[in-house]
């Protein structure tokens, strides 16, 4: 299956092809799309929750301050009807009251309305009931307090309960002042709480000193006295707008809000408070009305710098998150994919790299399947551990006659072997081993002293028959030397078997031959290296030597130190020339052994060429030590006169022969002697044939007892005789010619009395051939026969 049809994507979605760096960089374009998204989100989110907050935080200063507002003027509604509710006021009751109520505001008091005409006599009861001087009064222009111009109506303040530290001025008329004198107009006016413009409080600190009078008029239901509920005085509170409105507050470096109040009453539009911490950037601002008495006050409420850091936006941090994560993700992405990639690319190269190997193994694979089926003439059976086989060659199926389906995963080599020679075999190895060894383990196991070998064994074909095999097992081992079977190696022996046993037989026979036949047979080989040696050689070779044959296998040169020194020589260089002519070869020499003595040889070969230079003789040697004695024997016959004992006629032709060549050649002296017994014909006649005999015995007697040793005498034939003399001139032959004429008449015979004969001398000149020295020796003869007989005839003189 084709890689790529199964190729995984990294993490479900991004192809393995896809460049890291483009992986990264989308990765990055989309983390930043999706974290400028987020932000915007966030920062959509978050403008809408400050604002809320801003809300929540402007609402509830508003309400705290409303509610502080119309707490003042409650309380100062309270006193309105502490008054209202008395029918008289004294100083203490004042103080009692006003005490509690002094809680944001810088004091409290009382003024009563008096008309002029009252005057004296109010001054007066209130300077009798403090005990002091009291006089109405009012602030002159150089700021000090004197007694009130007249007018008609005074409003002194009366009772005072204030938290300043310079007191409450006593008498001081309201009305004398017009900031005071409006608001107590309007309030009079309206029967209610007035306010007074901004006015700059004295004997507080100076953040503190901006400060409103509220101001409402006292009055009891019409009366008598008072009617058309007419007030009788006025209760006031003198507010310090910083301790109204900011006291209690967060501290201006920690507040949220930036506020500021602006009396819209008055028409210059005031500021009455403002804090003085930093406004903003936010733009958020809220507007509120807040209402005291008869005036109205607009609160602005803006973000300060406070509120802003405390509700900066997340944006940054996310875009700064999002950015860092894009990032990350894809720095981890590019690690990823290229790692990814690189693995891919490392697996397709491993891959690769073994499917050339699988293929490298499946040509390998079929090379040895085809290298196992056709080894045809061998059986290649492998097996597991179990012994189970599980290879089963074509040979294996020629060789046993089952088909490889039928024995793997089926049968055991074990099986395949005849029982009784593995349990044989078994027996055998357990003695040697000294241990049990089964049968399985006998086809394994090597005894002692063997090394893994190959072994014949007999196995049983499917048809039942039996098969010698010569069989190799060897262990199988994997790549990691780890044994995972065996393996056999058969060869059917069963020709190379009947082919050893016929040789074998051809063995003994030759040797039953060459015992039977006299000598011995070899193979001789002269090499290229000129080493001598037998190939081979049989017992009988020993009894030609008295070499042991084994010996000269390796070596013939013990055979040459045999032969008798004369012939060695002559026995090598026929040798020689036997192997250069490839000739026959035949000689008969003279051996001399330890044992035996001298013994003649002979020998016989047959040369052919070897193939690598030198060669090959094929041949026999005998003794023929007696075979030469008989020869000697026949030949001495054969040339022996057999009645008189002395050489006859051929030998005398050999030896003249001979002596011709050599006078020939040395141009030395030759002479011969003839002799011819006169009228034996009638010794014959006359005593008879017997006789006869018995002259020429005696004759040779004593002839050949004159003659010298190398003289050479024979009987022609007849009556007929012959000295040879070698070395001998014309002149010595003839001495010895007369001496043994001599010897011969000297004495008579017994029987036959005085028996002659006539000599003829002749001796060689150069150049002559044998017959014609022969026919001058005859001519001789018969000169002296001719002139009478019984005499010795010199050799005629040259003509
Ligand atoms: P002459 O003096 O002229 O030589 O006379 P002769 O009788 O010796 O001559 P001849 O050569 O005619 O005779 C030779 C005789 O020798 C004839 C033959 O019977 C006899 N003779 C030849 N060989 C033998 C032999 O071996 N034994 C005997 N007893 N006689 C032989
Ligand atoms: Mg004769
Ligand atoms: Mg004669």
């Amino acid at each position: 299956m084709p890689l790529h049809a199964v190729r995984p994507k990294i993490l479900g979605f991004i192809s393995e092809q896809a460049s890291a760096w483009l992986v990264a960089l989308v990765v990055v374009l989309v983390g930043g799309a999706l974290t400028l998204v987020v932000a915007w989100a966030t920062a959509d989110f978050n403008q809408q929750q400050v604002r809320q907050r801003f809300q929540l935080l402007t609402n509830e200063r508003y309400s705290r301050l409303e509610e502080r507002f119309e707490d003042q003027e409650q309380r100062l509604d309270s006193l309105r009807r502490f008054f209202v509710n008395s029918s008289s006021v004294s100083h203490e009751d004042f103080d009692g009251f006003a005490q509690p109520l002094l809680l944001r505001a810088r004091a409290y008091a009382w003024a009563p309305r008096v008309f002029d005409d009252q005057r004296l006599v109010f001054e007066k009861q209130v300077s009798d009931d403090r005990g002091e001087a009291f006089s109405i009064r009012e602030l002159s222009d150089d700021g000090t307090l004197l007694p009130a111009a007249r007018r008609d109506e005074y409003v002194p303040v009366l009772y005072s309960q204030t938290q300043s530290v310079l007191g409450s001025p006593l008498g001081f008329d309201l009305l004398a002042q017009p900031l005071r004198r409006s608001t107590i107009e309007r309030a009079y006016r309206s029967r209610a709480i007035a306010v007074s413009q901004p006015m700059q409080l004295v004997g507080v600190e100076p953040g503190y000193a901006t400060g409103v009078l509220l101001l409402v008029p006292v009055s009891r239901p019409a009366s008598a006295q008072m009617p058309d509920n007419e007030p009788f005085g006025y209760v006031m509170a003198v507010i310090s707008i910083h301790q109204l409105v900011a006291d209690g507050l967060p501290r201006a470096a920690r507040d949220n809000l930036v506020m500021q109040i602006v009396d819209t009453s008055d028409t210059q539009q005031r500021v009455l408070y403002e804090s003085d911490n930093v406004v903003g950037r936010s733009g958020l601002e809220v507007t509120r009305r807040l209402t005291l008495g008869d005036h109205v006050y607009v609160l602005r409420l803006r973000a300060s710098q406070v509120f802003e850091q405390g509700n900066h936006s997340s944006v940054i941090s996310i875009m700064a998150m999002g950015g860092l994560l894009s990032l990350l993700l894809s720095a981890l992405l590019y690690v990823l994919v290229s790692q990814r990639q690189r693995a891919v690319k490392l697996v397709q190269q491993r891959t690769g790299e073994l499917r050339q190997r699988e293929h490298e193994l499946r040509a390998a694979h079929g090379q040895l399947r085809s290298v196992l089926n056709a080894a045809t003439q061998v059986a290649i059976i492998a097996t597991d551990l179990r012994g189970v086989i599980n290879t089963f060659n074509a040979g294996a199926e020629l060789m046993l006659g089952y088909e490889a389906d039928q024995v793997v995963g089926s049968m055991s080599l074990e099986s395949l072997h005849r029982t009784s020679e593995l349990e044989g075999r078994a027996a055998q190895l357990s003695q040697i081993l000294g241990k049990r060894v089964t049968r399985a383990q006998a086809m394994l196991v090597e005894g002692v002293d063997s090394v893994h070998e190959a072994r014949e064994w007999t196995l049983v074909r499917k048809d039942g028959s039996h098969l010698s095999v010569n069989m190799l097992v060897t262990a199988l081992l994997d790549d990691h030397g780890l044994w995972i079977g065996h393996l056999a190696i058969c060869l059917d022996v069963t020709e190379q078997k009947r082919v050893h046993e016929a040789l074998a037989a051809r063995d003994r026979l030759l040797r039953k031959l060459s015992a039977h036949v006299p000598g011995g047979i070899f193979q001789f080989a002269l090499e290229p290296n000129d080493n001598w040696r037998f190939i081979y050689a049989s017992d009988g070779i020993r009894d030609i030597y008295e070499i042991e044959p084994g010996l000269l296998q390796q070596d013939a040169k013990q055979v040459f130190e045999r032969i008798h020194p004369q012939d060695a020589e002559r026995i090598r260089a026929s040798i020689r020339l036997s192997a250069l002519q490839l000739s026959h070869w035949r000689e008969e020499y003279r051996v001399q052994l330890p044992r035996q003595g001298l013994r003649w040889i002979r020998g016989e070969a047959t040369p052919e060429e070897l193939p690598g230079g030198g060669t090959l003789w094929h041949g026999y040697v005998s003794d023929i030590s007696d075979l030469k004695r008989v020869e000697d024997e026949l030949r001495a016959l054969s040339i022996t006169d057999s009645l008189t004992g002395i050489h006859n006629r051929r030998y005398f032709q050999d030896r003249l022969r001979a002596e011709m060549s050599r006078v020939r050649r040395t141009s030395g002296a030759l002479a011969v002697i003839m002799l011819d017994i006169d009228h034996f014909k009638r010794i014959n006649d006359q005593h008879g044939h017997a006789a006869g005999d018995g002259v020429l015995q005696e004759l040779c007697r004593r002839i050949g007892s004159r003659v010298r040793s190398s003289d050479v005498f024979c009987r022609l034939g007849g009556e007929e005789f012959m000295v040879l003399c070698p070395s001998t001139d014309a002149d010595q032959a003839f001495r010895l010619a007369v001496e043994l004429w001599q010897s011969l008449r000297s004495a008579p015979m017994d029987g036959v009395g005085i028996v002659t004969a006539s000599f003829g001398v002749a001796s060689w000149r150069f150049d002559e051939a044998a017959d014609s020295l022969l026919l001058r020796a005859d001519s001789a003869v018969y000169a002296a026969k001719q002139a009478g007989r019984d005499r010795v005839e010199a050799e005629l003189s040259r003509e």
